[in-house]
């Protein structure tokens, strides 16, 4: 299997090179947030619990996170592997991730994370908070406290795949297919 991280700040362009590379690597594709947004819309228990964590720009408490994720990755049995997107967002996520790969004697190949300096995301989703609905995306305060989540909490959890030397960065900077081209090179170069 091959399993990766996509990794980096709101903004950073994680979704669109999820897509772009699950059709490339014929992975699956697992973003957190796009399962919440899922769960709001079609007003699910889970939607509801996730709701009001998600419009304040905060996290959503781990266990609540952890369970659903295992859960998604069960349903896809005869997947080749997982392109993550958005999780893990904490160093008990990152544990539980690890743990929960191992017991499906799995594990993470890569993760590669997006860099892309703060005034450029706080631009790029305002700009995507004008025609994606989604209200995380509209108002400048909350678009802040989601970077500074990220910072304070997020960030750190590279760390736990650096130790594991899987941890790359990639410049979030450029073209769509300039940086999925840097993204697909390295996972090349993994599988070789
Ligand atoms: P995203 O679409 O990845 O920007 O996520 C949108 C929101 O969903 C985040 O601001 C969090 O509130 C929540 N969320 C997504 N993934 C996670 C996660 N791994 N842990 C906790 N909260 C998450």
């Amino acid at each position: 299997m091959l399993n990766i991280v996509l990794f980096g700040p709101p903004g950073a362009g994680k979704g669109t090179q999820s897509s772009k590379l699950v059709e490339k690597f014929n992975l699956v594709h697992l973003s957190t947030g796009d399962i919440f947004r899922f769960n709001i819309k079609n007003e699910t228990e889970l939607g509801r619990l996730a709701k009001s964590y998600i419009d304040a720009g905060n996290l959503v408490p781990d266990e609540v996170t952890i369970n659903m994720l295992e859960k998604e990755v069960t349903q896809y049995s005869d997947a080749k592997g997982f392109i993550f997107d958005g999780f893990p967002r904490t160093v008990p996520q990152a544990e539980a991730l690890d743990m929960f790969l191992k017991s499906k004697n799995t594990s993470i190949q890569l993760m590669l994370a997006l860099v892309v300096e703060e005034e450029e995301l706080i631009k790029r989703l305002l700009l995507r908070g004008k025609d994606s609905g989604r209200a995380d995306d509209t108002d400048e305060s909350i678009i802040r406290n989601r970077i500074q989540v990220y910072n304070e909490q997020t960030a750190v959890a590279a760390k736990f795949y650096e130790a594991q030397g899987k941890y790359h960065a990639i410049n979030g900077v450029g073209s769509v297919d300039e940086i999925f081209e840097r993204l697909s090179s390295i996972i090349v170069e993994k599988q070789q």
